[in-house]
């Protein structure tokens, strides 16, 4: 059994409410902060720890706090990103469902390490029973003297705010996220300035994910060295990972980032193998917007090492040869499934979620739908799937946000490894035509100019 250190209480009876969290060891890590530590230990602690955002990105978090303004008078805020929307992604919503008060917690001891006395949970609008838990499990935090004034005596003071987004995507990424939370169209910013030297109301902000700032109670309880200890090179610790697709067991699972690729994929404790017996054809390891997989490179990287769940060892090979651990959204195919089908259905979701600002985004993501909307429906030529890398060619690298990078990858990734099955559907029209009769949610996208 893996070591777990966000989920170790999931399945104690009654752990969302705040009675059973304290009789079992919560909020020990905000006495510990604020009657033994200042905030830069804390920082220091979590810079230690080697803990790298898990929302995506993987940047390191204590390095992310440490950038951040402190001119005088200049109130400093913490916004956690709870818009988790990645299509297979969905392990930020089982912590808060399940353990809410680790996220409150988290919450609170990172607040003390950056100086922000408003601290806001940005929520995605669609998790509007999560909304509940968490309001409820702040009002259980303030009964019990963990938020308000002068917080055990410490002189620090925090309150914390849920506030539900309306349904887009864009508003998970960051900039887009702190313009919808100032109550304006959720359009991601130009950067620089970067949020940590301007930020929401224009003050330095740091924007961290749901997994990440639990991961700080952890952190703080057993030491940053000791945390280090965990996990493999610079992927320590322990990573949520939700598992779905063609699987034996979907779910959310904790697995410490020592394992293979191979062993998460086959192992019970884990996803328990390719459902109905089948073979393993590919996997998309980190949400949609990473590049997909066949499994030769799945379970070893092009040099022949075993591929592990870690950042390094999945993105080992670039993009040619390799992917991403991404946000940890692990979506797995077997070998009835359609990657051009598939590739498809994510190209139109990034259509759908484009805010518009750029024109390679807005344009190259409408163009990329309508292009394998043919392919996928027996309509499409050979020089189609030409013109479709090209598109995304384009978008990689031309946008204001990395919508346009994610909208492009998945695409790039799948002409790269499974171009023979662009090109069947091109020599086999009315077969792949057949195969689509019927299918809900897929109609012909827009018309140019509509
Ligand atoms: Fe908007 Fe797309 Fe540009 Fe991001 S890349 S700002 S989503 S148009």
């Amino acid at each position: 059994m893996g070591r777990k250190l966000l989920l170790d209480k999931v399945g104690i009876v009654g752990i969302r409410s705040y009675d059973v969290y304290r009789e079992n060891g919560g909020y020990s890590s905000v006495e510990k902060v604020l009657k033994t530590m200042s905030p830069d230990d804390v920082t220091n602690e979590v810079k230690k720890s080697g803990l790298r955002g898990r929302g995506g990105a993987g940047f390191p978090t204590g390095m992310k706090w440490g950038f951040l303004a402190k001119p005088e008078g200049v109130p400093r805020y913490l916004v956690c990103n709870a818009d988790e929307s990645e299509p297979g992604t969905f392990k930020d919503r089982y912590l808060m469902e399940h353990i809410p008060h680790l996220l409150i917690e988290g919450l609170i001891v990172s607040s003390y390490a950056v100086g922000s006395n408003r601290t806001y949970i940005y929520i995605r609008g669609e998790f509007g029973w999560i909304v509940d838990i968490l309001e409820q499990a702040i009002a259980e935090a303030k009964n019990n003297g963990w938020l308000g004034k002068n917080i055990l005596g410490s002189g620090f003071d925090c309150e914390i705010y849920v506030h539900p987004g309306a349904g887009a995507y864009i508003c998970g990424e960051e900039t887009a996220l702190l313009e919808s939370l100032e109550g304006k169209r959720g359009n991601p910013r130009i950067k620089p300035p970067f949020p940590a030297v301007k930020g929401l109301y224009g003050c330095p902000t740091v924007v961290n994910n749901v997994e990440t700032l639990s991961t700080v109670v952890p952190i703080i309880n057993m030491g940053g060295d000791e945390y280090a200890k965990y996990g493999t090179g610079k992927s320590t610790g322990t990573k949520l990972i939700s598992a779905c697709g063609n699987i034996n067991k979907p779910g959310v699972y904790e697995i410490e980032m020592n394992i293979s690729v191979e062993e998460f994929i086959y192992n019970d404790e884990y996803c328990g193998g390719i459902a109905n017996g089948k073979r393993l054809k590919a996997c998309v390891p980190g949400g949609s917007s990473v590049p997909v997989l066949p499994a030769n490179l799945l379970l070893k990287t092009a040099k022949g090492e075993t591929r592990m769940m870690t950042y390094e060892s999945l993105s080992d090979g670039g993009f040619l040869t390799g992917s991403m651990l991404g946000s940890g959204g692990f979506i797995v195919y077997d070998e009835d499934q359609c990657i051009v089908r598939n590739t498809y259905s994510f190209s139109r979701f990034y259509r759908h979620e484009s805010c518009g600002q750029c024109s390679p985004c807005r344009e190259g993501t409408f163009w990329m739908e309508k292009i394998l909307w043919n392919l996928e429906h027996g309509k499409g030529k050979m020089k189609d799937i030409d013109l479709l890398w090209s598109v995304q060619g384009n978008i990689e690298g031309n946008t204001i946000c990395p919508l346009g990078d994610a909208a492009a990858w998945p695409v790039a990734a799948a002409i790269r490894h499974f171009r023979d099955e662009f090109e069947w559907h091109v020599t086999h029209p009315e077969e792949a035509q057949r195969r689509n009769y019927g299918l809900a949610g897929y109609a012909e996208p827009l018309k140019a100019g509509v």
